[in-house]
């Protein structure tokens, strides 16, 4: 499959055409943004790890039934996908109290909930992603009663198949941000990427961070908790 021209670059990664319409090449890059692109920075290695911990994620949903874009590993950063209409949605479920959940409501970081939580916020820059519930992402367009419905219900499985997961590997999975996308036949599909820089990674016993918050708090040792999630999931 041949790398055609940029259609995209975001963030974290750029995307390509191909040959074929219906698939996209993803070139998972080092930058680092938070707050909204306020602060910038780099992460050395991370393109590489997010491409292969995002890969390794999909592939393990597919198996348990859960209908992704991927494709194909390509190399290091590169990956095929198919080509989706990406719902403007960030679908974020949360197992345990952290960010921008205890900043909201005034509650300590650490508070473990008795069943995940699901919110949505409108991907939109300009807007700085405002929270929105069901009823505003119907009245907005943005996706219909049924199509809401399968993306929640997809969302509950990737977390428990997640959370079993990184449990057995020693790390618990705090919450987490999904993009999902439709296909040119209208079936909804788990979209963009899982990776340290979408998720909270505590480790389970000391409860240290292994995710982006090393970076958008300044807590150092940033690459390090990066390789360290590789080590934990492929074991190198
Ligand atoms: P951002 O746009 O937030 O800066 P990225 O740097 O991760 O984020 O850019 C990747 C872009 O590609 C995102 O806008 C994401 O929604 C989009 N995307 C992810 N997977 C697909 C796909 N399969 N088809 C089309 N677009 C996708
Ligand atoms: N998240 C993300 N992209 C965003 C916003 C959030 O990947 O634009 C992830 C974030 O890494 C965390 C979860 O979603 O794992 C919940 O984030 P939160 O709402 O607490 O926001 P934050 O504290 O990152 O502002």
């Amino acid at each position: 499959m041949e790398k055609l021209e940029q259609l995209y670059e975001g963030k974290a990664k750029k995307v390509f055409k191909t040959d074929d319409p219906e698939v996209l090449l993803v070139d998972y890059k080092d930058d680092a943004t938070a707050f909204n692109g306020l602060k910038k920075g780099t992460i050395r290695g991370k393109g590489a790890i997010n491409n292969r911990v995002t890969n390794f994620m999909m592939q393990m949903l597919e198996k348990e039934g859960v209908p992704t874009h991927f494709i194909k590993e390509l190399s290091d950063r590169e990956t095929l996908v198919k080509k989706v209409t990406i719902v403007p949605l960030e679908v974020i479920i949360r197992n345990v109290s952290a960010g921008s959940f205890s900043k909201r409501y005034g509650v300590e970081e650490g508070i473990v909930f008795k069943k995940p939580t699901i919110e949505f916020s409108y991907k939109n820059d300009d807007l700085g992603d405002p929270l929105l519930n069901d009823d505003h992402a119907l009245a907005l367009g943005i996706a219909t009663e049924e199509e809401i419905a399968t993306i929640k219900a997809m969302a509950f499985k990737v977390n428990d198949v997640m959370k079993a997961f990184f449990k057995s590997v020693g790390v618990d999975l705090i919450d987490f941000k999904l993009e999902f996308g439709k296909t040119s036949d209208g079936t909804i599909v788990l979209a963009d990427e899982i990776s340290p820089d979408t998720c909270r990674f505590w480790d389970s016993k000391t409860h240290e961070k292994l995710d982006k918050d090393r970076f958008r708090r300044d807590l150092g040792n940033v690459e390090d908790a990066y390789a360290e999630m590789m080590k934990r999931i492929f074991g190198e």
